[in-house]
């Protein structure tokens, strides 16, 4: 019998407060996308059952529970797996994880550091605790990846972190059953969007029909990443996406279960 792709939502949001948490999602209870909200979402035992994480890019939202998950595996003798691009690596290497901080997780315990960081390369298919990851650059401020997982059993979910609009080029790379992608404003922040490589809904559909017009179907579609005080905008203007589209697009929410 062919299991389940279970995908959690730790963080929906790109600011938080007691209602809303930052960039994180959990695949089948062991492999993480971006740890905005890991620590703060997920019960010690679950932390635990952590295999991997996957990071997008290096913006606060994303990685902020990395010295906090870390310490957490530093005090239980434990380690975990990071897997992202040079950039990031870089970015926590020389600032968050410098030492200046707290310990310097990628270099401590000396002979067998708490965080195994491995740095991958877009279009290169990793394969991670039984999980082919296949990240691709998407258009963000400063260098991002999406990833695609597939499971074993073939359920496949990709997930483009943050991202503004052209994204025909990584659509060549990505069949996805599930699509979880950012829309952080509505329509009228468009210019706001751009500049900072985000997407409103309007956005978002141009998207979706290039990705419609490339690969002849569209997958359902997750939106995360809103700005909370904003939300209400986002979710009328993605219901007339939806339906112009006549495609499943919902927007996601702190403990949302999706299932492939
Ligand atoms: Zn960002
Ligand atoms: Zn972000």
């Amino acid at each position: 019998m062919k299991k389940a792709m279970n995908i959690q939502v730790l963080g929906a949001h790109n600011c938080e407060s007691q209602s809303s948490k930052l960039a994180s999602l959990l695949i089948d209870g062991v492999l993480a996308i971006d740890a905005g909200a890991l620590a703060s979402s997920l019960s010690f035992p679950a932390q635990r059952k952590l295999k991997a994480i996957l990071l997008t890019h290096q913006h606060y939202d994303h990685i902020r529970d990395i010295p906090a998950i870390a310490m957490n595996f530093f005090l239980r003798e434990a380690t975990i797996s990071i897997y992202s691009i040079l950039p990031v690596y870089n970015a926590l290497a020389n600032h968050l994880l410098s030492g200046e901080f707290y310990p310097s997780f990628l270099e401590r315990p000396e002979g067998n550091p708490t965080i195994k960081f491995t740095i991958i390369e877009p279009h290169k298919t990793e394969h991670i605790e039984g999980y082919s990851i296949l990240a691709t650059e998407v258009n963000h401020l400063i260098p991002t990846v999406g990833y695609q997982i597939t499971s074993p059993d073939g359920k496949i979910v990709f997930y483009t972190g943050d991202t503004g609009t052209g994204l025909a080029g990584c659509w060549e790379y990505v069949s996805p059953q599930l699509l979880i992608i950012e829309v952080t404003v509505p329509d009228r922040y468009e210019e706001f969007a751009r500049r900072t490589g985000h997407l409103t809904p309007s956005l978002l559909k141009q998207e979706l029909i290039s990705f419609q017009e490339l690969k002849g179907y569209l997958p359902a579609v997750v939106v995360v990443h809103m700005d909370p005080g904003l939300e209400k905008e986002i979710e009328a203007e993605i219901a007339v996406v939806a339906e112009a589209l006549d495609n499943s697009i919902n927007l996601a929410y702190e403990g949302m279960q999706l299932r492939l």
